[in-house]
């Protein structure tokens, strides 16, 4: 299985780094693994429409063509983030706006989005939430699962939410580190 892990965190001694190890280390060797860290390639996320970018070119805009390559090869695709401001970071906001282009991730339709990706995924984020409030909160995780992977065709989609992250102690994180390494022996 070619599986490429989109990471985006600035700091490469956080807890996401750790849970960014933990998913390299335990996918078996089935995996062809690459993976992405936008904040070391500084991957720039300001979309930007003018005379010379025009929106219609963007699915063949030159600078992202890498890009758009690595999400064709992946059968599967790893997200592996923190929630900020109760969504994904910018970085990894603009890499959407920019990647998942019309007429590459999907095409209009009158119906709505018709998704022209494949595979699967598993998004794993951190937040500070606690779980009693969670219910009165909007799902961190839904936009990406719900409003972007699904209509770009990439229909199953897991989600694991590691939260309230900073207060749960040194034990239960590492835990949870445990669960993160058992998912990903299993994929
Ligand atoms: P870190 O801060 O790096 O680490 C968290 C704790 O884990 C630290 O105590 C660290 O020492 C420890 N740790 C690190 N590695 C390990 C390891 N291997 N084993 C055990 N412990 C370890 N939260 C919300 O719920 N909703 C929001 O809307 C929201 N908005 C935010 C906006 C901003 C701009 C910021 C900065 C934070 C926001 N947060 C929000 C909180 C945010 O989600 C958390 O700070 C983040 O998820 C923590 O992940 P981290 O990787 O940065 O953790």
């Amino acid at each position: 299985m070619k599986t490429l892990i989109i990471y985006a965190h600035p700091n490469d001694k956080s807890y996401n780094a750790s849970i960014l190890e933990t998913a390299k280390e335990n996918l078996s060797s089935k995996h062809e693994l690459k993976v992405l860290d936008l904040y070391k390639e500084r991957f720039d996320p300001v979309l930007r429409f003018d005379t010379t970018h025009r929106r219609r070119d963007l699915a063949h805009d030159v600078a992202m063509k890498d890009y758009r390559d690595l999400i064709i090869w992946a059968d599967q695709l790893i997200f592996i983030f923190p929630i900020w401001w109760s969504g994904m970071p910018a970085i990894l906001k603009g890499f959407i706006e920019r990647v998942f282009a019309a007429s590459f991730a999907y095409e209009n339709t009158p119906r709505g989005l018709d998704g022209k990706l494949t595979g699967k995924a598993w998004i794993i984020t951190t937040h500070n939430t606690p779980k009693i409030v969670l219910p009165l909160v909007q799902d961190y995780s839904k936009v990406l699962k719900f409003q972007v992977l699904k209509p770009c065709g990439i229909k199953s989609v897991k989600v694991t939410q590691i939260s309230p992250v900073e207060y749960m102690g040194d034990h239960k994180r590492k835990e949870v580190l445990k669960k993160i390494a058992k998912i990903a022996r299993r994929l």
